[in-house]
């Protein structure tokens, strides 16, 4: 049977709430954080902030795609690399940012030649198919007031989305004129449709592309009044296959792909088909979200690899007196 989500406790009429009231925006950390009290120190400001790897990969890969849509470097991507390299670290220059012994060390070797492949492999497979789309932007705000039955006025959720283009000539097979967002991610693990049906960033996107608005390049604050198709695209799947791999191609058929073979789309560009009337199980996860930030309930979630790099850990409370030294140095265990 299809769980609506009525069992939340904020829902329950037995259950009289407090008046709530929300001072800040939900952001997407505030939706896709497992530790809420992670979400919460960082919040608050009680963070390290200290660069690590993945971050400034990611923010790099991002830059470097921008400049790629932006500036048309489709046939230049070792260029557009160099720019998105200079633009992250001009944004960590001015907002004081660290960069970590780790990162200082690799950015103009190792983390170079990963972005490059990664550029270089985004261009291949996409120049020729974007030439055909609408780019509407990149790295656009999005803003949308979501109404909830148990706070006295609406949620406010404000986030950015990485990529939206108007998919003219349906290249992208999701139908002629289709609304599509991508969100570029560069992460060790790829996700699981089941992983993205219930992903609420996404769902945000979803909901808020169609009800809320988004600024254009040119500042104008536009409501599209349409539902997007929302993607995951993972970045590091656009490198070849590391060793041969039995696994279904993009026909759905069992193919053995051998060590070099460009893997198949679908691991790449993945998409969850939401739907438009499973807003009210999203509006419910989001007031649930939103309540237990408005009532102050942060509780920790604490994960076997994850406290050690937690940028909060040194505020977090713990049941021992065994401090280790710094970030990371646990991984060997
Ligand atoms: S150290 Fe662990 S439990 Fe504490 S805030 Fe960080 S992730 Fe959460």
């Amino acid at each position: 049977m299809t769980n609506h989500g009525t069992e939340s406790m904020f829902h329950n009429n037995d259950y009289q709430l407090p008046q709530l009231t929300l001072l800040d925006d939900i952001h997407t950390t505030d939706l896709t954080e497992a530790c809420m009290l992670k979400g919460h120190y960082r919040r608050t400001g009680r963070y390290i902030g200290e660069v690590t790897t993945a971050l400034f990969r990611g923010l790099a890969a991002g830059a470097t795609l921008e400049f790629m849509h932006n500036c048309d470097g489709w046939s230049v991507p070792i260029e557009c690399v160099r720019h998105g390299l200079a633009k992250t670290e001009a944004d960590l220059a001015d907002e004081g940012r660290a960069m970590s012994d780790v990162v200082e060390r690799d950015k103009d070797e190792s983390i170079t030649v990963e972005l490059e492949r990664m550029a270089v492999a985004y261009a291949d497979r996409f120049a020729e198919r974007f030439a055909e789309c609408e780019l509407i932007g990149t790295e656009l705000p999005i803003r949308c007031e979501f109404e909830s039955e148990v706070f006295p006025t609406p949620i406010s959720f404000a986030s950015h989305v990485d990529l939206m283009f108007r998919d003219v000539s349906n290249v992208f097979g999701r139908g002629a004129n289709a609304l599509h967002v991508w969100d570029w991610k560069w992460r060790e693990k790829a996700p699981t449709l089941d992983y993205l049906a219930r992903n609420q960033q996404f769902a945000a996107y979803y909901y808020g592309v169609e009800d809320g608005v988004v600024r254009l390049v040119n500042d104008t604050w536009v409501s599209f009044g349409e539902h997007p198709v929302i993607s995951w695209v993972h970045l590091g799947y656009l490198m070849p296959f590391g060793r041969k791999t039995t696994t279904k191609d993009d026909d759905g058929q069992v193919v053995t792909f051998l060590k070099g073979e460009c893997r198949p789309e679908r691991v790449i560009v993945r998409t969850p088909n939401f739907k438009p009337d499973a807003k009210p199980v999203f509006l419910r996860h989001l007031t649930d979200r939103a309540a237990m930030i408005a009532l102050g309930i942060f509780p920790p979630n604490p994960d076997p690899i994850g406290c050690s790099l937690c940028e909060s850990r040194e505020e977090c409370d713990r049941y021992d007196d065994t401090y280790s030294q710094e970030i990371g140095d646990d991984e060997e265990q």
